[in-house]
């Protein structure tokens, strides 16, 4: 039998990895917080400044932070990009523009509503304190950074978003996974830009990755090689596991509006429901799509039904 994913919670204090430190997000590093990573060698640099204001503050007070790495666009990503003003952002070229306009976000996400977008906009400046970025220097996949002893390298991972990257530091051997962050709700594919099929394939070529230490920006947060090796793949068959849930609820028809209104991948209502409503839109049709073109699932009029 495959293991399911065990996972433990975050680690409450900061960890020191050589260069690096490990700072934990807020509530367990889980939405709207997310873990950080400090690099400091001859810069100080961070990934993903969203994980403890007072620390990032402190951080800001007592060194001049010159880089800010961002993994993708999403909010609880950057929350307190703020606290930096005088850093460089390097952002995924891929999503570079939701970095400059709020507007270009909520088209990432593929909010179409117009009540949808203003509402989740005000909540991007109000709650996570967007705004646009200068100083932005947008990476592409395979380029190199480097400071000191440190060379950060950009590796794609799309699936989540479509500029979606893990950071991959070779000299330490230390690889930050950002949102393929092997949590057991599993992969999360929720915007106009993400993919089932690019997940899986971010999940294949990151599954033989040798690393010493794997950092995620969600709950575990730090993980050891041989961790991270069973977390690769039991994290990946919750997606099949969603095609079979799926199949078993399609046996008699359903539309996706139906499905999504039993919150098929939350298990709850969650708030704003149009947010959590239209994520699980997205997500659905994915799994629907795919299941249609391999034969397992007709789509007659909106409504779906499994085969046998
Ligand atoms: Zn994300």
């Amino acid at each position: 039998m495959p293991q399911p994913l065990i996972t433990k919670p975050a680690p409450e204090e900061i960890q020191t990895f050589g260069p690096f430190r490990f700072i934990p997000g807020k509530k367990g590093g889980r939405y709207p917080y997310c873990h950080s990573l400090v690099i400091e060698d001859e810069e100080t640099w961070v990934a993903d400044p969203a994980s403890d204001k007072d620390f990032l503050r402190h951080l800001a007070r007592t060194r001049k932070v010159t880089g800010v790495f961002i993994s993708h666009f999403h909010e609880d990503h950057q929350k307190y990009n703020y606290l930096f003003p005088e850093a460089r952002f390097y952002v995924p070229a891929a999503e570079a523009e939701a970095f400059r306009s709020v507007e270009a976000a909520l088209d990432l996400m593929g909010l179409d509503d117009p009540q949808a977008r203003e509402y989740w906009g005000e909540i991007m400046v109000r709650q996570f304190n967007f705004s646009p970025l200068e100083n932005l220097v947008p990476y592409e996949p395979g380029q190199c950074f480097r400071q000191g002893g440190i060379t950060l390298e950009i590796v794609p991972a799309a699936g989540h978003t479509l500029g979606h990257s893990c950071f991959y530091f070779p000299g330490q051997e230390l690889l930050f996974l950002a949102d393929v962050d092997l949590t057991p709700f599993g992969p999360w594919y929720g915007d106009k830009t993400s993919s089932l099929e690019d997940f899986e394939a971010t999940l294949e070529s990151l599954a033989g990755f040798k690393a010493r230490t794997y950092i995620t920006a969600h709950e575990q947060g730090v993980f050891t090689q041989e961790e991270f090796q069973a977390a690769v793949p039991a994290y990946r068959r919750i997606i099949a596991a969603r095609d079979d849930r799926l199949l078993e609820m399609l046996k008699t028809p359903k539309t996706v509006k139906q499905l999504a209104d039993r919150h098929f991948f939350y298990g709850k209502p969650k708030e704003p429901p149009f947010i959590y409503h239209h994520i699980e839109t997205q997500m659905l049709s994915r799994h629907l799509e795919r299941l249609v073109s391999q034969g397992l699932v007709s789509g007659i009029d909106g409504a779906y039904l499994a085969k046998k």
